[in-house]
């Protein structure tokens, strides 16, 4: 299955058939830490508010989070300073 081909017709929650297929930038928080990713295709029920994400959107969400990132940031290390 390519992600492309990727399609819902109800919500896997709530059996909705209003999912609405978003594409836009998407806010993620983690530990309190924002971070954006961009032109993020998804489904949301406005049912339930549940929000499905396609194999394709995952992947791109775990190429931006902190959450999955295995490496370590230098910059992440230095301690805080006042801006
Ligand atoms: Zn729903």
């Amino acid at each position: 299955m390519s992600p492309e081909s990727f399609d819902l017709s109800a919500c896997p929650n709530c059996g909705s058939p209003d999912l609405r297929k978003i594409r836009g930038d998407w806010a993620g928080n983690y530990r309190g830490e924002t971070y954006t990713v961009k032109d993020l295709v998804y489904f949301a029920c406005p049912a339930c508010h549940e929000k499905i994400y396609p194999p394709a959107a995952i992947q791109k969400i775990r190429e931006v989070s902190p959450a999955y990132s295995k490496r370590t940031d230098p910059r992440r290390a230095a301690p805080k300073t006042a801006a």
